[in-house]
């Protein structure tokens, strides 16, 4: 593990030699300027700066996308794909994701007890898949509006009968933006109208030329309503992950995303994440966007009681103090008090944010009016 001078340090975030001594004591480490600090430290102060640092360049925390973990290759092992179902309305996201959330193979679950948490896994052929179980792109839009990398492959549902509609091409292009790779789901194929042809020849023109058709994107025939083409749909979903070969390492402090939350009378704020990087315990301190807390319960979709979850995985969990919002990013910290710490500087800068738009926004009603 590599460690920095605090004067290094200082000049890399671009900080004076005073003001990361006073950083350093206020999250509890009392050092001089000469002395060196290990990696740890130095991401918590960076952190806690609303940095993220990334082969020795600084980016800012909230381009999750731009996040890079330093990981040893040797401690990277094989992480479930994180799957998006987008398309437009009516084309058959819910269904779909209803019935592959239906379909999935886990003993002892007959009759698929299953609560909605926003995000869930199927698991086949002993490999898992993890999807987001909010459809529609209010979620994905807001999380990459926020910057968060939430996805590693989007499924674009069409209705085979409807062919590309207006938020087809919005989730083209959400798809298209983030980098991530498309698998077509051509849907309502039980339906005497559906021309799967011509939805082919469509998505043509949006840098989608199907691979039958000698390009790059897969294409599925699926019924969501009747189950069929879902396993061939999965299938080629595994194939791609195995191509993209998503890693991550389980031995690290956790870091992931919010997927949604909500508040709980009995149990509180109850938050969906799924988790990026590291293990996620519970009895983890985590800085949470703007909140903060110590996992007090965490469980899967099934409602399983769980003490730790690995990459890729999602849970529910319990024991923020606050709410945080879908696309929240979440770090766990070692120490309790730096938690609280990072959050409230974060709630500060936060208001402070807000007071300055009030500021402007009033100067410009005065300016209107004047
Ligand atoms: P969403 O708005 O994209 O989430 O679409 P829904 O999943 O709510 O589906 C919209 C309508 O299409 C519902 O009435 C579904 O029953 C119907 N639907 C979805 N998939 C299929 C399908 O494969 N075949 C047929 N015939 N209808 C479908
Ligand atoms: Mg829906």
């Amino acid at each position: 593990k590599p460690n920095m001078k605090v004067s290094e340090v200082a000049e890399s975030l671009g900080i004076s030699n005073a003001e990361i001594i006073k950083k350093l004591m206020q999250l509890g480490v009392m050092t001089s300027v000469n002395q060196s600090i290990d990696r740890d430290t130095i991401e918590l102060v960076a952190l806690d700066m609303g940095f993220e640092i990334q082969d020795e360049v600084v980016t800012d925390i909230t381009r999750f996308d731009e996040m890079k973990f330093e990981d040893d290759e040797k401690d990277l092992i094989k992480r479930a794909p994180i799957v998006t179902v987008m398309g437009h309305v009516d084309h058959g996201k819910t269904t779909l994701l209803d019935t592959i959330r239906h379909s999935r193979v886990v003993q002892g679950e007959a009759g698929g007890i299953t609560q909605h948490i926003g995000a869930y896994q199927v698991e086949r052929n002993g490999e898992k898949i993890t999807f987001i179980d909010t459809p529609g792109h209010a979620a994905f839009t807001e999380m990459r509006a926020r910057g968060a990398k939430v996805t590693d492959i989007t499924v674009l549902v069409v209705a085979a009968d409807d062919g590309v509609m207006p938020q087809t091409v919005e989730a083209i292009h959400h798809a298209q933006a983030a980098n991530v790779p498309i698998i077509v789901a051509v849907n309502k194929m039980d339906k005497p109208s559906a021309n799967p042809d011509h939805v082919m020849t469509e998505l043509s023109n949006y840098n989608l030329l199907p691979e039958q058709w000698g390009g790059k994107t897969p294409y599925v025939e699926v019924s969501a309503l009747k189950g069929k083409g879902i396993d061939t749909l999965l299938d080629v979903i595994q194939l791609v992950s195995e191509i993209e070969d998503y890693k991550a390492n389980p031995n690290r402090l956790a870091t992931g995303t919010v997927v949604e939350a909500r508040l709980d009378k009995g149990r509180g704020v109850v938050a969906t994440m799924i988790v990026a990087n590291g293990t996620l315990k519970v009895g983890d301190n985590i800085v949470c966007g703007n909140t903060y807390g110590k996992i007090r319960t965490m469980n899967d979709d099934t409602k399983k009681r769980l003490t730790e979850a690995i990459p890729s995985q999602p849970v529910e969990i319990t024991g923020l103090f606050d709410m945080p919002e879908a696309g929240d990013i979440f770090v766990s910290i070692v120490d309790e008090r730096q938690a609280r710490q990072i959050a409230e500087e974060r709630q500060a800068r936060q208001r402070e944010g807000e007071l300055q738009k009030q500021k402007k926004a009033s100067l410009n009603t005065m300016f209107a009016e004047a």
